[in-house]
């Protein structure tokens, strides 16, 4: 399994990185995990949009789905779509299909003939397990502002944990048990007062790393004001295995 970093700056775009989106890949499947502000365009340089098998969403902020719209008038407005094209499936929150049509449309008018399902599967998003071809997808709810889900992504024996925007949270600590990377919402240092609907520090993801006993952790969703070497430097500190910051292009084996 193969896991590629297309965006990772939390909540905004960063001078240098898009917002939330990667790219997972195994046994020929094409998962687009999250399509945040900018990722659509370094999607394009790995895949044909329309090669991908699914899109998987982990909640309904912009920072993690607003080029959904780019994908929408790729996959509608493309002069010449393969004939094996039929509806790309598109694993999200219950509420995607009004929320992202809305989003979409400029007016009215626009909305009213918009049909998304025409181009769309969509499959609401709930506590248990999904497949995708030979992928299987764990879901489970997390811990913030708005309905938001963790996965873990798994194949063959090896297994890929994405926890979205999350709080730490026991939920968490149980999906991510053993897993051999964990994608961690890492949105800043520590800071006294802080809302605790939201993200989780650098040593927060770090401490859910060590009780789930997970190889490696990867650090991203790092505010474009935060202190990114102190987020890794906080996380260095409490987790003993290897520790990073995503980065645009940077790819991970599974
Ligand atoms: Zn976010
Ligand atoms: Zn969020």
């Amino acid at each position: 399994m193969q896991l590629t970093v297309l965006g990772c700056s939390g909540s905004a775009p960063g001078p240098d990185r898009p917002t939330s989106g990667y790219l997972v890949e195994a046994a020929g499947i094409r998962i687009a995990l999250e399509l945040g502000g900018g990722v659509f365009g370094p999607l394009q340089q790995r895949c044909d949009p329309f090669e991908l098998d699914a899109v998987l969403l982990s909640h309904l902020h912009l920072d993690h789905c607003a080029d959904f719209s780019a994908l929408t008038t790729y996959l509608r407005a493309h002069p010449a779509p393969p004939a094996s094209f039929d509806r790309l499936r598109v694993l999200a929150p219950s509420h995607a299909p009004s929320r992202l049509a809305a989003a979409h449309a400029a007016s009215e008018e626009e909305l009213d003939a918009l049909r998304l399902a025409d181009t769309f599967d969509f499959v609401p998003l709930e506590e248990g397990r999904f497949t995708v071809g030979p992928v299987s997808i764990e879901v489970a709810p997390m811990r913030h502002i708005c309905e938001a889900y963790a996965f873990r992504i798994s194949h063959e024996g090896a297994s890929l944990v994405f926890t979205g925007d999350t709080v730490p949270c026991p939920e968490l600590v149980a999906l991510a048990r053993g897993a051999d990377l964990l994608l961690a919402d890492a949105a800043w240092r520590e800071q006294a007062g802080r809302a605790n609907y939201l993200h989780m520090s650098g040593r927060e993801t770090s401490v859910v790393a060590t009780e789930a006993g997970v190889r490696r952790l990867v650090l991203t969703h790092v505010l474009p004001w935060s202190d990114r070497d102190g987020v890794l430097a906080d996380a260095v500190e409490a987790f003993t295995g290897p520790v990073s910051l995503a980065e645009p292009g940077a790819t991970y084996v599974v």
